[in-house]
């Protein structure tokens, strides 16, 4: 062999390798580009179990009415007006006007106005539980069925319409689970007051 020779085949060994790096370093290049426009762009892809925001925060509870209020285990307490009955709820009493708030947050089910309910307003809490509040003098301007409705958001004022015309002003506040009618007493006992949140 001789020197040319050698040195032909020295270069064209050399011109490989440099072949070889350059495709290297693009295809080096391409992934870390693939990489980083993935993450960018399908950020889902490399999250396998991303915690939704609504796991992410407890439910919050928040007694319904302001201020001072007297209110005891009335639960099942026999009641004679419009007819006999075991009363489904709690009564909270407060002057006339004390502002009601929502115990949850939740969505507004039911407004309307009945005999014996009286002006009432039903919202449906992220708990899924139905919370009742009935007897209210009035609501709250501009509620409507469909609303959504933070913790602690003021829904109506107490009062004493339907058949609670004639006793002292008072929030008749009640439960449904499953569609039930629970005792409420319990849970009011473990809420926090609104200025306490
Ligand atoms: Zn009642």
């Amino acid at each position: 062999m001789t020197t040319r020779t050698m040195t032909i085949l020295k270069n064209r060994f050399f011109d490989r390798i440099l072949t070889v790096a350059i495709v290297l370093t693009i295809l080096a290049n391409l992934l870390v580009s693939l990489l980083f426009v993935s993450v960018v762009a399908f950020p889902e892809l490399i999250q396998i179990r991303a915690p939704t925001r609504k796991s992410a925060y407890k439910i919050e509870y928040c007694f319904p009415v302001a201020g001072n209020c007297s209110y005891s285990n009335d639960w099942h307490a026999p009641r004679y007006i419009p007819y006999y009955h075991l009363h489904e709820g709690t009564d909270i009493f407060a002057p006339r006007g004390t502002p009601i708030y929502a115990c949850v947050e939740g969505k507004v089910e039911k407004i309307g106005t009945e005999p014996i309910s009286g002006n009432f307003i039903g919202i449906r809490g992220r708990d899924k539980r139905y919370y009742y509040y009935a007897h209210l003098e009035t609501w709250v301007i501009g509620i409507k069925e469909g609303n959504k409705v933070r913790l602690g958001k003021i829904i109506g004022y107490v009062g004493n319409t339907g058949n609670a015309r004639g006793t002292p002003p008072h929030l008749h506040f009640g439960i449904k689970e499953s569609n039930y009618w629970i005792n409420p007493y319990p849970i009011l006992k473990k809420m926090k007051t609104y200025d306490e949140l």
